[in-house]
């Protein structure tokens, strides 16, 4: 469910038109839906009522300091994979004690940060971060909260890229090493072990691995429980899918069932970590037709956003539904949707059934809220687009268009380029 419907045939994001964003902001800009996001992370936390819980929003999702902003309002937590998400996070107003932090990388530095803020607690991912993590803590003279990140070997049946609980892939440590873990953290006097992790991959349109993960957990902590390690807090992650398509991902509610029907200890804090599912259908890209070109072999629409404002397609071939702002014509062609990147994989949409637009008209393409602006880049010297919220009938930039001058922010020129040799 979202706000963004037609009226008269005009596309409105709530009460605004879109076509009046466009006119007053340029093109292209990612537009997001207050009440679409409010009510997503409200209907999230409503199908866990009564349930020992922290919802953790996972920011890299969408870090825009808005959207971060309206959760943390609504005294949600935050996960993080990196320190600049962390400085996000403070900045937008999360609570340390909500934030935990996941990832396979972490720096001294971004350790360091984490410890100094004051965290929930770090996911570690190999042993080698948990012995290092503890020498961080040392040095500062503290104890660093850790679980641990499981590897459940379950198959997430998504994309191949966005699978990360499988044997193969980098993430967590597998369910025998990880008891070899919790034995090692439990001996580090600088690390206490708080917490047991799992995150199995995005876009999941099943129940059944969430509660087959959770099934290995709980093996996994009743095993824990027989060495006298107690965990606290049971994250499962995120990874719950939305419909971009033709997808018919589990409802929140069957969702819910999934993760609590094996969960009976009122003591354990479940954490969850959902980001696609809240910001994905909250919001939307706006893009302006520059050209119509009719190839040989097929019927271009060129338009004014490319890969790097939108990476989806090309990199995960993901499907996003496009529509026209103003519906103006029942003609349906079928075509290329593409953008103005020098690269043949610069798509938007491959022999879509859309709209007969032509030069001038706009297209929102849909579900765009989660995993869009975040993975966008200047690559061919391109500002990245403006991003703006709308609530009710008013809208506001929350992130400016990049100009020129952006784009060479930092850039010097070397004094051996400047003597004329
Ligand atoms: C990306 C990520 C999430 C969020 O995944 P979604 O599929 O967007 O819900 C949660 N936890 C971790 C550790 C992640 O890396």
């Amino acid at each position: 469910m979202h706000h963004f419907t037609y009226k008269d045939n005009q596309l409105y994001c709530e009460n605004v038109p879109i076509v009046e964003i466009a006119e007053a902001v340029g093109t292209p800009f990612y537009l997001y839906s207050f009440a679409t996001l409010k009510r997503h992370y409200l209907a999230f936390t409503a199908a866990f009522e009564g349930v020992n819980k922290l919802v953790c929003y996972s920011a890299k999702a969408n870090t825009n300091l808005a959207v971060l902003k309206l959760f943390a309002t609504l005294g949600c937590g935050l996960d993080i994979v990196s320190g600049g998400e962390l400085y996000r996070g403070i900045k937008a107003g999360f609570l340390p004690r909500k934030i935990v932090y996941s990832g396979v990388g972490k720096s001294d530095h971004e350790i360091d940060y984490a410890l100094e803020t004051g965290i929930l607690m770090f996911n570690v991912e190999s042993f080698d971060e948990l012995e290092h993590i503890n020498l961080r803590a040392l040095r500062l003279k503290t104890q660093a909260p850790v679980a641990i990140r499981v590897n459940p070997d379950v198959d997430p049946k998504t994309h191949p890229y966005i699978s990360t609980g499988l044997q193969k892939n980098k993430f967590g440590i597998d369910m025998q090493a990880a008891i070899e873990g919790y034995k090692m953290a439990s001996r580090l006097d600088n690390i206490k072990v708080v917490g047991i992790d799992c995150h199995i991959g995005s876009q999941i349109t099943e129940a059944e691995p969430f509660d087959n993960a959770l099934k290995s957990l709980k093996a996994l902590m009743n095993e824990l429980k027989r060495l006298g390690i107690t965990i606290r807090y049971l994250d499962m992650g995120g990874g719950l899918g939305i419909t971009y398509g033709s997808e018919t991902p589990p409802s929140l509610g069957e969702y819910a069932k999934a993760i609590l029907a094996d969960l009976d200890d009122p003591d354990l804090q479940l954490i969850l970590e959902p980001g696609r599912v809240l910001v994905g259908n909250a919001g939307i890209l706006v893009s302006r037709v520059l050209y119509r070109k009719l190839g040989v072999a097929k019927d271009f629409v060129i338009v004014d956003a490319g890969m790097n404002d939108l990476l989806r397609p090309t990199l995960y071939n993901a499907y996003h539904a496009i529509e026209p702002v103003e519906k103006s014509t029942e003609n349906l062609i079928v075509a290329d949707v593409v953008g103005p990147i020098c690269e043949s994989a610069d798509f938007l949409a491959i022999e879509r059934n859309m709209a007969n637009v032509k030069r001038g008209d706009l297209l929102a393409v849909m579900s765009t809220g989660a995993y869009g602006y975040v993975m966008s880049s200047n690559y061919c010297s391109r500002p990245r687009v403006a991003e703006v919220m709308v609530r009710d009938d008013q809208f506001e930039v929350v992130k400016k268009r990049e100009n020129y001058k952006d784009l060479v922010t930092g850039e010097t020129l070397p004094a051996f380029l400047n003597d004329g040799r």
